[in-house]
């Protein structure tokens, strides 16, 4: 029986893991794929306080040895289910099942596919939903970055850098991304924008090839591409928990920032939670504020 079980080791997660081991509470953190979340992803962090630049797995690595260090356990494993039997609850995964006092789920999101038919066939093989992970692979060539969000944006900026061109095709006129990074990607003499447009159909025999391009007046266009970035945004990883607690139309987790759910003993935190500003910062925030409730529950159990 653990006091506190925290669904997720990503900067939330383990963040509310180092507040809730230094309450004394004891602590397991289960993660299906590698500590970190999306944030190792990224290449360099300017924007979290204290540090001028960090990268993010250097970041990820760090926060994930401070919570070691503090003595929270962190397993490996998929969590699949949550049952709510009162004062404890039991966490399921793919391989065991734990017990606990308290539930943090720190699920984060996962990449927003454009759902066209070949698309996960093709990813490794021309498709990439991370331009830091892959941009290295395309060096000299052409590749394509969709979507009008920082994350797009910063992708096609990042690129430019590296391939010989870059096409940015967005579904509107205008980007959602800080309007610092849209000027930045428009002085750059390889970045052609396209606008009002989406990606209908990814041409390939082996890799990825050409992909077709369908404006909003229903001209269609095929680029020859070596490489396409899709960046459309990202879905809440909530699916596995909604029998328990409630979650808005898009999925994400009805709780303010007390990070409290809308069932008892059962917490929140990071980017699954309904909030304004997703951000490294406002993830490690909301860790802090669900691991001092979920101790505060514990103490008055
Ligand atoms: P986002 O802000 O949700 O933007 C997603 C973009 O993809 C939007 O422009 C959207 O178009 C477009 N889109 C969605 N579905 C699409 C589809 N099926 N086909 C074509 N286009 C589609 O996602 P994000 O850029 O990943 O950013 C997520 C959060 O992280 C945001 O809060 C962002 O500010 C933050 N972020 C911050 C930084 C930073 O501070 N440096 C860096 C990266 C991300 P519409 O605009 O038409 O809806």
């Amino acid at each position: 029986m653990y006091d506190i079980i925290i669904v997720g080791a990503g900067p939330a997660g383990l963040t509310a893991a180092i507040y809730a081991r230094r309450a004394q509470k004891s602590v397991l953190v289960l993660e299906a794929k590698s500590y970190g979340g999306q944030i190792i992803n990224t290449l360099d962090i300017e924007n979290y306080p204290v540090e001028e630049h960090i990268s993010g797995f250097d970041f990820a690595t760090k926060l994930y040895k401070q919570t070691k260090a503090l003595g929270a356990e962190i397993v490996f494993e998929k969590v699949v289910d949550i049952n709510d039997l009162g004062n404890t609850k039991e966490v399921v995964t793919t391989k065991n099942k734990y017990s606990c006092k308290a539930v943090i789920i720190a699920t984060g999101s996962e990449d927003r596919k454009l759902g066209l038919s070949n698309e996960d066939e093709l990813v490794g093989k021309g498709i990439s939903y991370c331009a830091t992970c892959d941009g290295a692979f395309y060096k000299g060539k052409t590749v394509a970055v969709v979507g009008g969000g920082n994350t797009a944006l910063e992708d096609a900026l990042y690129l430019s850098d590296i391939a010989s061109k870059v096409y940015l095709i967005h579904r509107r006129d205008e980007f959602r991304a800080e309007e610092t990074t849209v000027e930045q990607l428009k002085k750059k003499e390889n970045v052609e924008f396209i606008y009002n447009s989406t990606v209908t159909k990814l041409n390939a025999s082996e890799r990825l090839e050409s992909i077709e391009v369908t404006n909003k007046d229903g001209s269609v266009r095929t680029i020859e591409v070596n490489g396409l970035f899709v960046a459309v945004g990202r879905i809440p990883e909530n699916q596995n928990f909604a029998k328990l607690i409630e979650l808005d139309n898009a999925g994400y987790v009805k709780a303010g920032e007390d990070c409290k759910t809308t069932c008892k003993g059962i917490f929140t935190a990071g980017d699954n939670r309904i909030k304004e500003v997703r951000q490294l910062v406002t993830a490690t925030g909301d860790g802090a504020v669900a691991a001092t409730n979920a101790v505060k529950y514990i103490n008055n159990l």
